[in-house]
């Protein structure tokens, strides 16, 4: 059903535009009924249509929570004590966007624009890495999840978790399962904010290796990422990431 592939939002959308349009597809079909039927008939439908738009939006999000045995809330709560900013135990701390740019600018600092994409990559594959494998898959097993746990279940968590976390707007429903190879895209990335289109260093390459390093960690396959395209130059600000299987593994 075309509905369900749809994000909750848009499924709410669309259907609450079907209600709208209800009470006219109903007066069409049914003519011929007297003026008040015709108007409790064309109502009902729409009443129906409400009810559909509760069930598409709601159920299936409680149903997937409730499958993933981890409640996808916990993870955006934020708690602080004695000045320690916790997500969900694990301490965090909360810096301007502009503060991360700065200290990826200094880190990259006189690199011509190969060795600074190169210095991010890694950069981003060492936070992956300590990411998925320290924190977010114990965080998982903390919270309930099979440690086999279904990759599609796991890679969904994690989209959600660092979307959460104001790194932009995750889409990972065009990769294909269980191969873990197609596109992801990042819509407002918290890297592309704010930057010029015309600087030629842009830091995406940092998200290349930590998308890399947290997929293969939460997938246990080699995969190759790749930053195909650049939100920075693009009017829906939505920068491509290509995932395929490395050759070697192939
Ligand atoms: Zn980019």
């Amino acid at each position: 059903m075309w509905f369900i592939g749809l994000r909750a939002s848009r499924r709410g959308a669309a259907a609450f535009i079907v209600a709208l349009i209800a009470p006219i597809v109903a007066s069409i079909l049914v003519p011929s009924l007297p003026g008040r039927w015709q108007f409790a008939v064309a109502y009902g439908l729409a009443l129906i249509m409400i009810m559909v738009i509760v069930w598409l939006v709601n159920v299936p999000t409680l149903l997937g929570r409730a499958l993933k045995g981890v409640s996808s809330q916990a993870f955006l709560e934020y708690e602080l004590k004695d000045g320690r900013l916790c997500k969900q135990c694990t301490p965090n701390v909360s810096m301007r966007i502009a503060t991360f740019h700065l200290l990826l600018g200094k880190i990259v600092d006189g690199a011509d624009a190969t060795r600074a994409a190169a210095l991010l990559r890694t950069l981003g594959t060492s936070v992956g890495k300590s990411f998925a494998l320290r924190d977010f898959i114990p965080k998982l097993r903390r919270q309930g999840a099979s440690d086999a746990g279904d990759v599609g279940q796991r890679l969904e968590m994690w989209r959600f978790f660092d979307e959460t976390a104001g790194m932009g707007q995750f889409d990972i429903d065009s990769l294909h399962l269980p191969s873990v190879t197609g596109t992801i895209t990042l819509r407002n990335s918290f890297l592309v904010f704010d930057r010029e289109p015309s600087d030629q260093r842009p830091y995406c390459s940092f998200l290349e290796g930590y998308i890399e390093s947290v997929l293969e960690t939460l997938s246990d396959r080699r995969l190759k990422v790749e930053h195909v395209h650049c939100g920075m130059s693009d009017p829906d600000s939505t920068c491509l990431f290509s995932v395929a299987t490395r050759r070697n593994d192939a």
